[in-house]
């Protein structure tokens, strides 16, 4: 990788340039220290509209102006600013096609794990379509990793030192053969996986742990459980859930920007239902992507168009 060209600009310190002359100083604390916070975002290209749409631009925003909060750094970024740097940075790339879009705000200069600033931004939006590109969905296995929590590192700051837990939980999976993790919380009910919420199916009601279950506040999870609800009738619980009630849910899945809806087929090697992708699963999943792709006018509002038509 090192030396290869990527024809791409990033959005850097208040400039477009291309990515690989967006640099660092090796000293810096989010270089030492992970002493960063940031959104993971995505676009949907619409081919009938010819449009882009950020799906959820100011609650992603709205997250980072609270973990910029929590972390006391001294920034003093607008709203308004955060998000229209994201369409100007997706503009000037001109993408017409999916994408995932990282916006980190982060400690830059010579400073300790302590410092506040100075406080500097990059947003670099990459081409992307599923994740998880040859799977119909996923063998996951609980952690013995327990999941971060409030008593001493916030689950709710998305900060990158945090994605070192989920680094744990992850290498632990894919060495043992697993997809993905659940990881429980200190509490020994179901937190989260690595970077998604976990959802699950039993006689048709729809059930994920509550945000105090050690889970980041998550823009996916609250659009599932709000279309959940409000557009498929179902009944849907936030309640606390033990691991075992995983292995005999009907259905399993994981949700996050990145992931989108993806089935779980077995937890521990425990096969969840028939093994295959649930009819509620399918059901969330296909309005889901009908909404990010601005097919449903009522959710018109939580889509941001990128370019002026
Ligand atoms: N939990 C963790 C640990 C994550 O990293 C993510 C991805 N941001 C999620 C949950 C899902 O959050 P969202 O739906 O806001 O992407």
């Amino acid at each position: 990788m090192k030396n290869k060209k990527i024809d791409r600009l990033i959005w850097f310190k208040g400039n477009i340039i291309p990515v690989e002359n967006a640099q660092i100083n090796v000293l810096s604390p989010t270089s030492q220290f992970g002493a960063n916070v940031f959104e993971g975002l995505r676009a949907y290209w619409n081919t009938s509209k010819g449009q882009l749409y950020v799906f959820r631009l100011p609650e992603h925003v709205g997250r980072l102006q609270n973990s910029i909060k929590m972390l006391e750094f001294e920034a003093t970024f607008t709203n308004t600013f955060l998000q229209q740097s994201v369409i100007d940075i997706i503009q000037a790339n001109n993408f017409q096609e999916d994408l995932v879009c990282r916006q980190t705000v982060f400690l830059d200069g010579f400073g300790s794990w302590s410092a506040t600033s100075p406080v500097e931004m990059f947003i670099a939006p990459m081409a992307k379509g599923r994740y998880y590109e040859d799977t119909e969905g996923l063998d996951v296995c609980i952690s013995s990793w327990e999941r971060i929590n409030e008593k001493s590192l916030s689950p709710k700051i998305k900060m990158g030192a945090n994605y070192m837990n989920s680094r744990m939980g992850q290498l632990e999976a894919t060495r043992n053969g697993y997809d993905s993790a659940i990881f429980l919380n200190q509490e020994g009910t179901v937190s989260e996986g690595p970077g998604s919420c976990v959802f699950l199916v039993k006689s048709g009601v729809l059930i994920t742990p509550p945000l105090t279950a050690s889970i980041l506040d998550s823009i996916t999870r609250s659009t599932i459980i709000d279309i959940a609800r409000n557009d498929l009738g179902l009944e849907v619980l936030i309640r606390d859930v033990k691991k075992d009630e995983l292995y005999v849910a009907d259905e399993v899945f994981m949700s996050g920007t990145a992931v989108e809806i993806v089935p779980v087929f077995s937890v521990d090697k425990i096969q969840v239902g028939m093994g295959v992708k649930g009819k509620i699963t399918a059901k969330v999943e296909s309005l889901y992507f009908k909404i990010v792709r601005g097919d449903v006018e009522k959710y018109k509002n939580w889509l941001t168009p990128v370019y002026i038509r």
